[in-house]
């Protein structure tokens, strides 16, 4: 066992916050802080990642990727900031997605774009009335001599404001339990234009997450992706790297949280000492300290488990929700140790604690998490009855 990164490891995370420092950070305080990114600067933005080989880490090299380890991958996207880091997975992922289920034409026009990041990719899951148990969606695909027509409405997608292609998954028809038969579609924004509307949320304000309507949007056959009934598999496989990877963003928040608590600690004095001589001041710091550390230990344990080939269903669910649960106390704590400088715009730390508490949601809440756990334990899935 060996808790050191080595050598590639430590050049990896090295020239990622290298890049973002020079390319990525210039991009994003020339904008509002408040509003999504206009295209253009998002598009740099990919490109830029795409360079360090993020946009195509989960795609074989000889379909064009980089095939990363997903601890190498967890590395770099823990070092992006993190409205940068889901709207990157939420397009990297598409295109393992991608992969992972199509046939080689498809392969041939849909991957350079996405790996090179020139066509920004999205996944639609999510319906209003349709989260935690995506085997009822209502987005329908029905055949239409040589297409399909897609009708339906999704929401909370991320980059779908400023997506080309989104990949959408639709029910075909019901099979014998009432579940949705769920199969995916390559939606061309061009050739098959449907409508999207930015939602107004909490944090991550300078990233993309949309409300989109499909009304007789038609999609033609070569665009359906796999088998029908093949969808929820798939979903399932990129969920696995995604979870520790936006544990990992959680990460990122609190240790610059961290960071800004312990100098602040320094500098700030009362009753005639700086704040960090206090030990109910230091108590703050150790547990803001512990919850970094731990997050960060077991995303990355998590990571190494499916690179060794390791089934990771549990761990990965589990890393996901105690980093960020324990991110998201850590911010907090580390507000109450600059009093109210930390409810400041000034300070910074508001927007630490906006952003960290995006990353409970997505990719599982933390009571779907924990039930993933309690299957994994018990061999009971208890959310489906
Ligand atoms: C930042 C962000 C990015 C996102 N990006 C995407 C994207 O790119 N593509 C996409 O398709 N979706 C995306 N989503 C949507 C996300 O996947 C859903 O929000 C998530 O699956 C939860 O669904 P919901 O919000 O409808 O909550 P619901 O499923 O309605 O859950 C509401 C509450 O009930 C709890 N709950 C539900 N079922 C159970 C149960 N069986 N037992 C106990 N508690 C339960 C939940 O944990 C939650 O607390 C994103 C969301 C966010 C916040």
């Amino acid at each position: 066992m060996d808790f050191q990164l080595n050598f590639e490891q430590k050049m990896v995370q090295e020239s990622t916050r290298k890049m973002v420092e020079r390319e990525i950070n210039p991009i994003m305080a020339a904008h509002d802080a408040d509003k999504p990114l206009p295209k253009a600067a998002m598009q740099k933005i990919f490109a830029s990642c795409a360079a360090m080989g993020l946009t195509g880490a989960r795609i074989p090299e000889e379909a064009g990727g980089t095939a990363m380890p997903a601890l190498i991958m967890g590395l770099m996207y823990e070092q992006l900031p993190p409205a940068i880091a889901l709207a990157v997975m939420a397009h990297e992922g598409t295109g393992s997605r991608l992969f992972n289920s199509s046939s080689p034409e498809q392969r041939e026009r849909f991957l350079p774009g996405i790996i090179d990041g020139s066509t920004i990719t999205c996944t639609g899951v999510s319906e209003p009335g349709v989260g935690s148990d995506p085997r009822s969606i209502k987005t329908r695909a029905v055949e239409d001599g040589d297409g399909y027509i897609i009708d339906g409405r999704k929401i909370w997608i991320t980059n779908s404001t400023i997506c080309d292609l989104m990949n959408v998954t639709c029910s075909v028809g019901n099979d014998e339990r009432g579940l949705s038969q769920m199969m995916r579609f390559v939606v061309e924004r061009e050739k098959s234009p449907f409508s999207a509307r930015e939602i107004d949320v909490l944090g991550l304000k300078q990233g993309h997450i949309g409300e989109v309507l499909f009304e007789a949007c038609r999609v033609p056959k070569e665009n359906a992706m796999g088998e029908a009934g093949d969808a929820a598999k798939v979903l399932t496989l990129s969920w696995l790297a995604n979870r520790p990877v936006l544990g990992l963003a959680c990460v990122h928040l609190a240790q610059r949280a961290l960071d800004m608590a312990v100098a602040y600690a320094a500098d700030r004095s009362q009753f005639g000492r700086p704040i960090n001589n206090f030990q109910l001041i230091q108590g703050l710091l150790a547990d803001i300290a512990a919850a970094v550390t731990t997050s960060r230990l077991l995303c990355y344990y998590a990571l190494n488990c499916i690179d060794n080939g390791e089934r990771a269903n549990h761990v990965s669910a589990m890393a996901k929700r105690h980093a960020t649960v324990a991110c998201n106390r850590a911010v907090s704590m580390a507000m109450e140790v600059h009093g109210a400088m930390g409810l400041t715009r000034e300070m910074g730390l508001e927007q630490l604690f906006r952003d960290v508490r995006m990353f409970i949601v997505p990719d599982g809440t933390t009571q779907i998490l924990t039930l993933i756990e309690g299957r994994e334990l018990t061999g009971v899935p208890a959310y489906r009855h």
